[in-house]
């Protein structure tokens, strides 16, 4: 009995993951510079509302670009993790440079990433460097939503950009919503799983949604696509297939189950549009986000190895510590060390084995990063995202782990497929 209003009800993990992890996103923003990846940020901590005042990319108030330089130069150079919060969900954004001399660092944060939203320019479609991206993305195996922005610009096209994203990208595009209105016009969209539409009111950027039944002068087309989806869908997913073959459709709750096992395994995308500038289409983004991408208790055990010896560890709170620092940043507040938990509970406090080289380090503090703000907390565990003051020697890159249980991280393989519709 899965949701019918899959874009309000938060969906149920395949794995049913344990406890809080199953309540957790990591995930990043991959995009060809100038596709709107920092203002989509910025949309995004403003719709969950972890900022109030809207940062300009233009204005240079960014929240994400901590940098100064980076400011300066206009482009995403630093990758910074912020979290915010979402219907019951913590998500923790990673941002990669989007900038193709920083390759390692989009290595880096593809490392630490649960899923991904793929920002594409609605009137260029796929570029050279969101292609690169892409394949990084591949490499790790890590589940992807694309998201064709700037759908208010002149000459937008989302189904260009669909048919480009179709021709250059390999898992095939799966189209959940139909735009209300062109360029200047664009209001809004249907939303092809649910079959109702979201249309933004207000002045430039204000962006308040509302839920309406299909406008009558789309409802055909809305079928077609509707119809499509489902299509394409079947062919892709066994529990799919036989819903469509025996029922001659696919209701709302397979369908939303379907493009989550789809996504998850790497077989499908699913593709999202609107206007990050406008602060339209932001929130069914963030839906999808938790519907459809992995929590960290979704994802395989993480492998180390430790003289030569192999391991895994769960995402279970309660087992030796594993955790990767993945950036290492200067700020204000002092020398912050970004980490990702794999496994374990770290508490302020705790002495941490750096495997690599060989030192033991102390945290002496441990911090959330919620938009502009650090909020200090107590401990973290398991599927985390947090940054640490007082680790002085560690890297980016490092193993961070409990000193009794050494080991030092591999990339995190591909996920398992996972093909079940509840
Ligand atoms: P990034 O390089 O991917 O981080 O891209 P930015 O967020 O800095 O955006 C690049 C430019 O595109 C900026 O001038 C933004 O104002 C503009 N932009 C971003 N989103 C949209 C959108 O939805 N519509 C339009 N028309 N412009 C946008």
């Amino acid at each position: 009995d899965l949701p019918t209003t899959p874009f309000t009800t938060p969906a149920r993990t395949a794995r049913g993951a344990a406890g809080t992890l199953g309540t957790v996103r990591n995930l990043g923003i991959l995009a060809h510079v100038d596709a709107g990846k920092t203002t989509l940020t910025e949309r995004i901590l403003y719709a969950a509302g972890a900022t109030h005042k809207r940062g300009e990319v233009h204005d240079g108030t960014t929240v994400t670009d901590f940098d100064p330089q980076e400011r300066d130069r206009g482009i995403t150079i630093f990758a910074a993790a912020v979290g915010c919060d979402w219907q019951g969900h913590r998500l923790n954004l990673i941002d990669t440079p989007g900038h193709i001399d920083f390759a390692d660092e989009v290595e880096r944060s593809l490392r630490v990433l649960d899923g991904a939203v793929a920002v594409f320019d609605a009137v260029a479609g796929v570029e050279p460097q969101s292609e690169s991206v892409w394949r990084q993305a591949d490499r790790h195996g890590v589940p992807r939503i694309a998201f064709v922005n700037k759908l208010d610009r002149a000459g937008a096209d989302l189904d260009a950009a669909v048919a480009s994203i179709r021709a250059r990208l390999h898992p095939a595009p799966l189209v959940v919503q139909l735009p209300i209105g062109h360029e200047e016009g664009f209001t809004g969209v249907v939303d092809l799983v649910a079959m109702r539409a979201l249309v933004w009111s207000g002045a430039e950027g204000a962006g308040e949604a509302e839920q309406r039944p299909v406008p009558p002068e789309l409802a055909e087309e809305a079928g077609r696509r509707r119809r499509l989806l489902e299509e394409a869908v079947a062919e892709l997913h066994p529990g799919a297939f036989e819903e469509f073959c025996t029922q001659g459709r696919l209701a709302a709750g397979t369908l939303t189950a379907a493009l989550r096992d789809l996504t998850r395994s790497g077989d499908g995308v699913v593709v999202l549009c609107g206007s990050a500038y406008r602060n339209r289409g932001v929130e069914p983004l963030l839906d999808a986000v938790v519907a459809y991408l992995p929590s960290p208790g979704d994802v395989p055990p993480v492998r180390g190895t430790f003289d030569g010896a192999q391991q895994e560890r769960p995402a279970d709170p309660a087992a030796p510590l594993a955790a990767l620092a993945f950036k290492v940043t200067a700020t204000a507040t002092g020398r912050l060390t970004f980490v990702r938990i794999y496994s374990g509970t770290l508490r302020k406090g705790d002495t941490v084995l750096d495997t690599g080289r060989g030192r033991t380090e102390r945290v002496a503090r441990i911090l959330r990063v919620q938009a502009d703000r650090h909020i200090e907390v107590p401990q973290a565990a398991a599927g985390d995202i947090v940054a640490l003051v007082g680790i002085k020697g560690a890297r980016a890159g490092a193993t961070l782990c409990a000193p009794h249980a050494p080991l030092v991280l591999e990339p995190p393989v591909a996920a398992d497929p996972v093909v079940s519709v509840a």
